[in-house]
């Protein structure tokens, strides 16, 4: 995957002076021996450092201050071993940037029934120490997770590993750069947006190139690139007959790579994370990138269509979020709907540009006209998708602030559609078609999503939290009347937000 660090997270336990030197050692032992547990989970993506046992306002202050400077950490995982009065953690976390998960658990699983006495009690009080814990979180209006459970319990590692996917997502868009081909689309309103805004909040920029930029990267590809290009697309893909060499459309190939050439040095050389671009604005090259964009998804490049940097943004973290996960991570639109009777289903995908990574089986590339923007017949991959669980999650701008939807739905089997030229996802929504689609419009999410298989809800709302931006699910419990009061209410919270922490 292209750009992608490996941050740490750091394990941090806290305590106090009053158990004496010896239950300290032991406290301290015992972190690190969860520490290293939680390191070597293979639910947990991330490596875990242990950062020791914290009794003072002066070492937690400047621990929060180190992880605050240290661009390797991705977050802290909090945890409360015996009693660590709250107090002592205001000035840390009062200006604590990094995110952070509550970890409630107890370093002895079973109660030893017959021994217990006061030593076991005073040292095993997480109960307690971590509701204290709790409180000044609340207190402070940190936004945050609990994760709650024994620290060999497979389901813990399970919330831990979400949420360090999140934080990593969330650490790759920290002064992550994308770039826009041209502007958006022209009069639509749901991919334009406010891009000062974005930084303030999301910490990455998104900056325009005129499009005649890249097209003379792409004309200073060299015959070579796009030749051993060409080789990579026939070991790979069903190349259609015409597209082959000594085939009618060849030329149509070597202009799929050149472009695929061109744009890929581009965003190298620029450490760009994503991009857009529009078919409003293709002056300079031969096709609209269709199969080049695809592949540069494939490799970890966030992408929108016609302009929607948000989108692109949003891919981009859902891949990261994503990383070494079955499954696949797209951009997606909803286009198309099958209303039968009882079984209405939404047919999903865009004019080209689908990612491979949500491909059942080996992709045909073909060539095909586009009908729109008046260029040459552009080169694609064309399949159909995985099917099973998948979420649709949309980033919109409304305004005063940015809301992320999301829609749970199921991509089903489908009969075949031999006479259509793009890849595409056949799904269900929940909990249903008609609660699903009034939901999400009530809300305003986008046509355009980041559609995956490997991302779960639970990475998602740990990512929103991180982020401090409202999430409106739609899943299998969504109910209309409800939902529709939970966005006003909404409303009324994120205006007031700012002013409840004070
Ligand atoms: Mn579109």
């Amino acid at each position: 995957m292209k750009h992608l660090t490996h941050p740490q997270l750091w394990f941090v336990c806290g305590s106090q002076h009053l158990y004496g030197e010896g239950p300290l050692a032991q406290v301290a032992d015992h972190a690190a021996q969860i520490a290293a547990a939680l390191d070597a989970s293979d639910a947990v993506p991330l490596t875990i450092v242990a950062k020791g046992v914290l009794t003072t306002p002066e070492e937690i202050r400047a621990l929060c201050r180190q992880a605050d400077a240290e661009p390797s950490c991705a977050g802290l995982i909090l945890w409360m071993h015996t009693f660590s009065p709250a107090k002592m953690w205001i000035g840390g976390l009062s200006t604590l940037h990094k995110p952070f998960v509550h970890l409630h658990t107890q370093f002895g699983r079973d109660l030893p029934w017959d021994s217990i006495d006061m030593d076991y009690m005073n040292l095993n009080q997480s109960a307690h120490g971590d509701r204290e814990a709790g409180f000044l979180h609340t207190r402070l209006r940190l936004n945050r997770k609990v994760v709650v459970g024994h620290w060999a319990d497979p389901d813990v590692h399970a919330r831990l590993g979400a949420w360090a996917r999140a934080a990593w997502a969330w650490a790759d868009w920290q002064g992550a750069r994308f770039v826009r081909f041209g502007d958006n689309m022209r009069n639509v309103a749901v991919t334009d947006g406010d891009k000062v805004s974005a930084e303030m909040k999301f910490g990455f920029s998104v900056n325009t190139h005129g499009i005649g930029d890249l097209a003379e990267r792409i004309d200073a590809a060299t015959d070579a690139d796009v030749q051993a290009l060409i080789d990579t697309y026939l070991r790979e893909y069903d190349v259609a007959e015409a597209l082959r060499p000594g085939g009618e459309r060849h030329g149509s190939l070597i202009d799929g790579a050149r472009i695929e050439v061109g744009l890929r040095a581009f965003l190298q050389e620029g450490g760009y994370r994503g991009f857009t671009d529009t078919f409003e604005d293709l002056r300079g090259l031969t096709q609209l990138p269709g199969l080049a964009t695809q592949r540069l998804m494939a490799d970890g490049y966030g992408f929108g269509g016609e302009g929607d940097w948000k989108t692109a943004a949003l891919v981009r973290a859902m891949k990261v979020m994503a990383h070494g996960l079955p499954g696949g991570t797209s951009f997606m639109e909803d286009y198309t709907y099958h209303l039968e009777p009882g079984k209405h289903q939404v047919l999903g995908s865009h004019m080209l540009e689908v990612c491979p990574t949500i491909a059942d089986g080996r992709p045909r590339l073909e060539v095909h006209p586009l009908g729109i923007g008046g260029k040459d017949d552009p080169v694609r991959l064309v399949f159909d998708a995985q099917t099973g669980p998948a979420i649709n999650v949309s980033l919109i701008d409304l305004g005063s602030r940015f809301r992320l939807v999301l829609n749970e739905v199921d991509s089903v089997e489908h009969p075949p559609l031999p006479q259509l030229p793009v890849a595409r996802a056949v799904w269900e929504c929940r909990p249903d078609f008609k609660t699903a689609c009034a939901a999400w419009i009530h809300a305003g999410g986008a046509h355009h999503t980041g559609y995956s298989t490997a991302v779960t809800t639970e990475m998602i709302e740990d990512f929103a939290a991180m982020a401090g931006v409202e999430l409106a699910v739609i899943d299998a419990d969504t109910r209309l009347r409800e939902f529709r009061q939970t966005l006003q209410l909404s409303d009324l919270y994120h205006l007031l937000a700012q002013g409840l922490r004070a």
